[in-house]
C-alpha cells in the first residue's frame, strides 16, 4: 500500500497491516477448479479468524508458514 508500512507479506484480514506469518491456501470447490488455490496471508493474531471463516464453509484449506513461500 502507498505510504503504509511495507512488509513482504501482509495479513489479508481487512484493516490489518501486520506482517503475515501464515499462508492459508484454500479453494472453494463450487467455483474453483481442482488445482486452483487461493492464498490468504495471516498474522499470528488473525490466523484463527481466517481459518475458521473457511472451515465454517467447509472449504479445503492448508496452512503453511510464509517461510515456505520463499522458494
Ligand atoms: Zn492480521
Amino acid at each position: 500500500m502507498l505510504g503504509g508500512p511495507t512488509h513482504r507479506f501482509e495479513c489479508s484480514r481487512a484493516g490489518c497491516r501486520e506482517a503475515a506469518v501464515w499462508a492459508i491456501e484454500w479453494r472453494n470447490p463450487k467455483i474453483h477448479a481442482e488445482d486452483r488455490r487461493k492464498t490468504w496471508l495471516a498474522c499470528a493474531e488473525h490466523r484463527e479468524v481466517l481459518e475458521e471463516f473457511l472451515a465454517a464453509r467447509s472449504f479445503p484449506l492448508e496452512v503453511k508458514s510464509v517461510k515456505d513461500l520463499d522458494d
